[in-house]
């Protein structure tokens, strides 16, 4: 079993406080990634994990047992970085059998586990070449092998495809989801990038400042963000904000500061009056309907990304975007109609949290 129980965790470097009472519970065998900016303390939180840094207060459990004051070589987990850190003088079969030959492992065993690791990570014909004599792609690959044969009962990776062209890193995210799929071990992996995050994990724990804004499903997170933080971090155009005030009465409405009215569900979270930012994701704004609620914006941009197309529209000087597969909208110029769905409207309190 390699659950991983943080609770109460706290992190200073002298009297900075990098991480404030992180509390968070990791499942045997589950694939939790943590996301956020640089410097929010998800590298800071996977050593202290890995046992690398010291743990200011607070209680780390693996698989039933506090490790707070355990070295890291004994929490039999293994951890991938975004550099390489290879043996330049070594071939690839010996970089990856190096750590277990160092504990005193049988010959025949090292060669077995070096042959599964291999063959799992497609190295087989890899072998006898030296690491300079490898793509970025392929070492990263030997990196994840050499964790591979020590069969640990939990793998943490730090940001280990940020190095990678963004074709491979597509290619590589889809290999160590499947790597999880066949090893089913307990995964922790770092990432800033929300895509990676929502592609990979079962869990995924988004934090800021040294705090963890909210974990759960990517899917969970994307449909029912806790705050500004998290929907404005998850999905890729971002969401749309607009600041304004509730209105609340017979007629629900919200009224941005630009003077748009957008006709809204009861929320009896807002009192009638009360500042409030509307989000909507660019997939949910409607272009191109006619109708009593449709709105006029300008169109700023279009940007066609082959997959689809982003257009960047504004309300006066309020500006966002909407997403579209809709090809028609290619050639749009000047204004285009829209329409911002009550049912599709996300609404914050002056707190910032969703109500
Ligand atoms: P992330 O991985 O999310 O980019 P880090 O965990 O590396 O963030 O860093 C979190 C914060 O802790 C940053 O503000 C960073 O400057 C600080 N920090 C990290 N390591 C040290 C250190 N050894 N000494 C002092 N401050 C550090
Ligand atoms: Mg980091």
């Amino acid at each position: 079993m390699a659950s991983i129980d943080i609770a109460n965790i706290q992190k200073s470097y002298g009297i900075h406080p990098v991480l404030h009472d992180v509390d968070l519970k990791i499942g045997d065998g589950e694939f939790v990634v943590l996301v956020g900016p640089s410097g929010c303390g998800k590298s800071t939180l996977l050593r202290m994990i890995a046992g690398l840094e010291d743990i200011s207060a607070g209680e780390i459990t693996i698989g039933g047992k506090v490790v707070n004051d355990m070295p890291a070589k004994e929490r039999d987990i293994a951890m991938v970085f975004q550099s390489y850190a290879l043996y330049p003088h070594m071939k690839v079969a010996e970089n990856m059998s190096f750590a277990l030959k160092l504990a005193g492992a049988p010959k025949a065993e090292i060669e077995k586990r070096v042959t599964q690791a291999a063959e799992i990570l497609g190295l087989e014909k890899l072998l006898d070449r030296l690491p300079r004599e490898l793509s970025g792609g392929q070492r990263q690959r030997v990196a994840m092998g050499r964790a591979i044969v020590r069969d640990p009962r939990a793998f943490l990776f730090d940001e280990p495809l940020s190095n990678l062209d963004a074709k491979l890193r597509v290619k590589m995210r889809s290999e160590i989801k499947k790597l999880h799929q066949r090893l089913r071990r307990t995964m922790v992996y770092v990432t800033h990038d929300q895509t990676e995050a929502m592609t990979m994990a079962d869990k995924i724990v988004v934090m800021n400042g040294g705090k963890i804004e909210q974990a759960g499903a990517p899917l969970d997170l994307y449909n029912d963000p806790a705050n500004l933080f998290v929907a404005g971090f998850i999905g890729s155009p971002g969401m749309n904000f607009f600041e304004g005030t509730y209105r609340n009465g017979t007629a629900p409405r919200f009224e941005t500061e630009g003077g748009i009215i957008v006709p809204a569900q009861p929320h009896p979270a807002l009192t009638d009056g009360a500042r409030a930012t509307l989000g909507i994701r660019p997939e949910h704004v409607e272009i191109g309907v006619e109708g009593p609620d449709a709105l006029n914006a300008n169109v700023d941009l279009v940007e066609p990304t082959g997959f689809g197309i982003i257009l960047h529209l504004s309300f006066g000087r309020a500006g966002f975007k909407a997403f579209t597969n809709d090809r028609r909208f290619l050639n749009v110029s000047g204004s285009l109609p829209v329409r911002l769905p009550v049912e599709r409207l996300h609404f914050f309190n002056a707190d910032g949290n969703r109500v």
